[in-house]
């Protein structure tokens, strides 16, 4: 099959039969491992949240200019968790969890208890000789 009759039969798929509610699913259209991460946009210049939007993947701010300074700069910012405190703002983005994983890969995560313990064991260890 040549690359255009390939191009117009399998679209990009934008995993629109995931569920938002499920955190972890495949999808039932391309059968990608998807996973739902929520976004928070908020203004760069006074920080309030502002109602986002997402379209081809982008996440971007419904409204052009913060109603709360009047400046178009934004920023987003992924959350954790969908709180009742960020529902009206928060945007799901469905993520090719193979993606994330490239992505994770690059991310040191150091846990401020594993190094608790580790400087305890240091502490601890001449008390044994
Ligand atoms: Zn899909
Ligand atoms: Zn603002």
């Amino acid at each position: 099959m040549s690359k255009i009759w390939e191009k117009l039969f399998y679209r990009k798929c934008n995993h629109e039969n995931v569920a938002t509610t499920a955190n972890l699913s495949y999808c039932p259209d391309c059968g990608k491992l998807i996973k739902i991460n929520w976004y928070v946009i908020r203004c760069k210049c006074c920080n309030k949240k502002r109602i986002g939007l997402i379209r081809n993947d982008i996440v971007y701010p419904i409204a052009r200019y913060c109603t709360n300074c009047g400046s178009n700069e934004f920023f987003t910012e992924k959350i954790d968790k969908l709180t009742y405190f960020d529902i009206n703002y928060a945007v799901a983005k469905k993520e090719v969890e193979e993606d994330l994983q490239v992505i994770n890969k690059t991310q040191i995560w150091v846990d401020d208890k594993d190094i608790e313990e580790i400087i305890l064991r240091l502490k601890l260890l001449p008390q044994f000789f």
